[in-house]
């Protein structure tokens, strides 16, 4: 019959990247929690604590994607990008569990665009960071009025071969992230330029990041002032400066993006 000719539609499967934040598991936020009850499989990581794991779906496939040390953390990152690909496709909810948060030194980033290429969907939960952790665990105030004004996550590790030389012009490699009232942005970005940071440095607005109503306002430095002024973005909003914002433009997945009307430098970074 003609109805049997009608072919089904692959079913909608997702994956969801989970921060399973430092090991504590009062530490883990309420949505991921829900995300490991919702979860068909869990792609779980060397560094995510068993107290955390516990809390997972029982009838959930869990399978050990962690890296062992000193292995061939190439292979084992192929491996996982295939299996968060094939079991989405097949119509499973999929969780990528990592230690921290998946955004910070945990190749969300990598993951994200694999995901992107390959058509599908996804959302990210964060998880407290280790930095925020064990600042908050070891009583040490990572910023302070009278001692420390900024803060930059860095990590020892670069990419085998890939280690990309400083260049000013496009960058220092720093993310500069500001928590700050809208109405400072024309001073912070005018003290950026005088320190010598490209006009086409690319930045971004996150305005009520994570609330309803999220705008991400894609801009550069010379061209992010104005850019602010146009849409009106309010606070409470935060500024991220680094080549790293204009990913956001290619791999966003919630709430509003403002892409700029036309700029070669976001472009080029967008598809990098
Ligand atoms: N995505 C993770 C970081 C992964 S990189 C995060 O956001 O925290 C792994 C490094 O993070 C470790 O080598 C260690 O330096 C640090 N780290 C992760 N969890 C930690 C913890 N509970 N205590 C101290 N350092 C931790």
């Amino acid at each position: 019959d003609q109805a049997l000719t009608i072919a089904t539609p692959p079913p909608a499967g997702k994956v969801l990247l989970v921060g399973a934040g430092p090991g504590d598991p009062g530490l883990l936020t309420l949505r991921g929690l829900r995300a490991l009850n919702e979860a068909d499989v869990i792609l779980v990581d060397r560094l995510v604590s068993p107290a955390v794991l516990s809390l997972a779906r029982r009838d959930a496939q869990v399978i050990d994607v962690g890296k062992a040390r000193g292995g061939p953390h190439e292979s084992t990152q192929a491996r996982i990008h295939a299996l968060m690909v094939s079991y989405a496709r097949q119509g499973c909810c999929v969780v990528r569990l990592k230690g921290g948060d998946p955004m910070v030194f945990g190749r969300g980033g990598e993951e994200l665009q694999h995901l992107k290429r390959h058509g599908i969907a996804y959302e990210v939960v964060p998880g407290i960071t280790a930095a925020l952790a064990c600042g908050a665990y070891a009583g040490i105030p990572l910023t302070h009025r009278d001692h420390a004004q900024s803060l930059t996550l860095a990590t020892a590790h670069c990419r085998t071969g890939a280690a990309k030389p400083p260049d000013l012009a496009s960058g220092d490699g720093r993310t500069r992230v500001y928590y700050m009232g809208v109405e400072r942005l024309p001073a912070l970005g005018a003290r950026l330029l005088a320190e010598g940071h490209a006009a086409d440095l690319p930045c971004a607005l996150v305005e009520n990041g994570s609330r309803p109503g999220q705008r991400t306002l894609h801009a550069t430095l010379g061209s992010v002032v104005e850019a602010a002024r146009r849409h009106a973005i309010q606070s409470p909003a935060l500024v991220i400066v680094g080549e790293v914002a204009a990913l956001g433009m290619d791999l966003a997945w919630f709430g509003e993006t403002l892409r700029p009307a036309s700029s070669d430098t976001l472009r080029r970074l967008a598809v990098a």
